[in-house]
């Protein structure tokens, strides 16, 4: 069966009716999937424990005993959860030689020893089962995939079994994407369960860091000057301290993408070649990034707008107004200081350069637009581009500090200003970058990425690279 010929009509108008489909379970997969088959041109059919009280079903479906339903079709959807599947037992010899699709999911990860589809292949003997569909949903099959996810992943030991389920999700306007054999079932159950897996790590730094930057501040700003001078400045924590934390928070997770990458370069020095596998905390790492990175410009964004409130704060125009009045009271003035404009506009300008870099890493890493770049041109705006934002940024932050590490007044109880904390991560990663791309260093790290291996050195297969014998007898 060809895709293209799905939903074709002929000269007279008429819609082919392609194969009949057989779903098991008129529950809401089940009917949302019989929607979807018969509006792609497939004749449906139901097998129900109940079938003359199967109300609700799409019009134009037929509905039966499972038995009877079998027969008429060559694929059968089992849209029922898995604690049910007992009565499929008894239909063995109806379902000889026919298509399998197992669609379930679990309520909880390990509930069961072996996979769902496994399971269904063990109790009916003679049937090829392929899993298929359990990581769309109800709705996403009712709106066509247009506002869900697109992507069926299917697995199986069959590969003209896997073809004809293929060429269905096809047909209902979804991609499809092979997964392997049946033993890949149990990694297709555990991904509807998952919860932003790739964002809990960036997510958890996030919180971390943000609550001991603000504890941090506030203990050196509010309760410092409560305990020493009797002030009360807590107002300052709604917008100074959190304007303090957000950019603290922004350039320490945009240093901690570029980091990893870094670690990897050191790591296959070291290691002599790139075959070796890195340890598992950096695989995860690196493939947190583009989340990391994510929740870093978010946090820039907050940074841009508490700074925008700046020049309308109470507190602000206070101070400013207060020291005006005290120059004319004294009949003074204020002299112009050419080195604090420079470090001023310096300092914005580098701020304005790094943000302005940060959002297109941002929008490039947006698969829409990730998706019409080629690789290099996507390493150049994430690597390049990326190590250019993290030096501004680390620079705007010099620039804000200027001096200040110099004067004792800024240590409070010992504790360095929290800018200074800011910059120990990106001011690592940037040495170490420095590092990497110094020639002679770069010409090894170039040559072991293109596959060259340190005399000596164990290979992937195990042989000693230099003897070439193996390592293990
Ligand atoms: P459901 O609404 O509870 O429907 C399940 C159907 O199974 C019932 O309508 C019933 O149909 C049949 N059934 C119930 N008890 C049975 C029994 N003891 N013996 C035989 N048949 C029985 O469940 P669902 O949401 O449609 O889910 C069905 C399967 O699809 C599940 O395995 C689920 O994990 C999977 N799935 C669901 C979704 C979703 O969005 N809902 C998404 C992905 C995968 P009859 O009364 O007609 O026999």
């Amino acid at each position: 069966m060809n895709s293209d010929s799905v939903a074709m009509t002929d000269l007279s108008g008429k819609m082919h009716k392609l194969e009949t489909v057989c779903i098991f379970g008129t529950g809401d997969f089940g009917r949302s999937l019989g929607l979807r088959l018969l509006q792609s041109g497939y004749s449906v059919v139901y097998g129900s424990r109940a079938p003359k009280n199967s109300l609700l079903l799409p019009k134009g479906s037929k509905v039966m005993t499972h038995a009877a339903a079998a027969c008429d079709a060559h694929v059968v959807f089992v849209a029922v959860q898995r604690e049910h599947y007992g009565f499929l037992s008894s239909l063995a010899s109806d379902l000889e030689g026919k298509v399998l699709v197992d669609v379930s999911n679990n309520l909880k990860r390990g509930l069961y020893p072996e996979s769902n589809a496994e399971y269904l292949s063990r109790l009916v003997p003679g049937v090829t089962v392929v899993k298929a569909f359990n990581t769309i949903s109800a709705w996403a099959l009712q709106s066509g995939g247009l506002d869900a996810n697109r992507q069926v992943l299917i697995c199986g030991d069959c590969a003209d079994a896997k073809q004809q389920v293929v060429d269905i999700a096809q047909s209902l306007g979804f991609t499809a994407l092979d997964r392997g054999s049946l033993r890949a079932a149990a990694e297709l159950e555990d991904l509807p369960l998952q919860l932003f897996p790739l964002w809990r790590l960036p997510l958890n730094i996030a919180i971390c860091l943000t609550a001991f930057i603000f504890f941090y501040a506030l203990t050196r700003d509010v309760i410092y000057e409560r305990v020493t001078n009797g002030k009360d400045i807590a107002f300052r924590i709604m917008i100074s301290l959190a304007n303090k934390a957000f950019p603290i928070v922004s350039l320490v997770m945009l240093s901690l993408c570029y980091l990893p990458g870094a670690l990897a370069g050191f790591l296959q020095l070291y290691n002599g070649t790139k075959y070796h596998r890195f340890p598992d905390w950096l695989d995860h790492w690196m493939l947190c990034r583009k989340q990391l990175g994510l929740l870093a410009l978010a946090f820039g964004f907050l940074h841009v707008l508490y700074t925008l409130v700046i020049p309308i704060r109470y507190y602000v125009r206070y101070r400013i107004n207060v020291y005006t009045i005290s120059l004319v009271k004294d009949n003074n003035t204020y002299e112009f200081d050419n080195t604090a404009a420079w470090r001023y506009d310096s300092y914005y300008s580098m701020g304005i350069l790094g943000f302005g870099l940060f959002v297109l890493l941002g929008i490039t890493s947006l698969p829409s637009v990730s998706n019409s770049l080629n690789w290099r041109e996507f390493c150049f705006v994430q690597s390049k581009l990326g190590y250019i934002t993290l030096l501004l940024c680390t620079a705007h932050t010099f620039l804000y500090g200027w001096d200040r590490f110099l004067k004792p007044a800024s240590y409070r109880w010992w504790m360095p200003p929290a800018y200074m904390l800011s910059l120990v991560v990106p001011c690592v990663v940037l040495i170490l970058k420095l590092i990497l791309i110094t020639p002679c260093v770069d010409r090894n790290v170039t040559r072991i990425r293109q596959g060259w291996e340190r005399q000596g050195k164990i290979s992937a297969n195990g042989r000693d690279t230099k003897t070439n014998h193996p390592l293990i007898a």
